[in-house]
């Protein structure tokens, strides 16, 4: 009767530019092996018997055997090699996901309304604010901590902080921001949508200089009588020169 020798399904082997291994990946250990020796294990591994192997060095199947690495069987058994870690496929699609931009909208509320601006137009704007629809349950701090967290991990480097207009809520305004530069994330872009009333406080505006803030001014109009039929309120513009 013919016998094989095979390896268990823990154990792997590996070649390599210069030599070969044998990973015992249960117990965790490696075995340096010669390239003579892979071929002879890759030969047991097609289910070739040892009769049909040239030159085979039975003192090695022994040590093998010995270090619990394989057995040798009377037939051609068919091995299952165990899976470890996450599948191939299911790797390359992790790699796959990644989140180029989170937009953080703070607040729906604004201090002006414009009369396009309506909570049930949906409809996104890419650029400037917009009084998004309300909702009975908003995003805690928190939550935006985790988010914002789980955004990094995937990648996201430009970071958009929208309302209503982000300046009303300045308090957790400053928290997001600091969510977002911790960990010294190099080449983040933070940029903030407003209609831009409130930037005439030092404050503000010190706080978005010394944290590299990009904004984004929604200018509706250049003259301030029409400004005001448009967003109902009095918006003096020449504050936005003084940035
Ligand atoms: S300033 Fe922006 S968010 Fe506020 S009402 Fe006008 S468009 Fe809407």
């Amino acid at each position: 009767m013919k016998k094989y020798f095979k390896l268990h399904p823990y154990v792997k082997i590996v070649d390599g530019v210069k030599c070969s291994a044998i990973y015992n990946l249960f117990k965790g250990k490696v075995f340096s092996i010669t390239k003579k020796e892979f071929d002879f294990l890759k030969e047991c591994e097609k289910g070739i018997p040892l009769e049909e192997i040239q030159n085979v060095d039975y003192e090695f199947v022994s040590d093998l055997k010995n270090n619990g690495l394989g057995l040798t069987y009377e037939g051609n058994v068919v091995i299952n090699k165990e899976i470890y870690g996450v599948p191939k496929a299911v790797s390359k699609m992790f790699k796959q996901v990644s989140l180029d931009k989170l937009f953080i909208e703070i607040t729906n509320k604004c201090n002006l309304n414009c009369k396009f601006c309506k909570e049930d137009n949906i409809l996104f704007r890419k650029t400037g604010c917009k009084k998004w629809p309300s909702y009975s349950q908003s995003i805690s701090l928190d939550e935006w901590e985790k988010i914002i967290s789980e955004a990094k991990i995937l990648g996201c480097k430009n970071f958009i902080i929208i309302g209503g207009e982000p300046f009303l809520e300045y308090e957790n305004f400053k928290k997001i921001v600091t969510y977002i530069r911790k960990d010294n994330t190099e080449n983040t872009k933070i940029t903030v949508f407003t209609n831009g009333t409130l930037l005439d406080n030092n404050e503000i505006i010190n706080y978005i200089k010394n944290n590299n803030l990009n904004l984004c001014i929604q200018i509706l109009e250049n003259n301030d009588t029409k400004y005001e039929k448009i967003s109902e309120k009095k918006v003096f513009l020449v504050k936005f020169i003084m940035l």
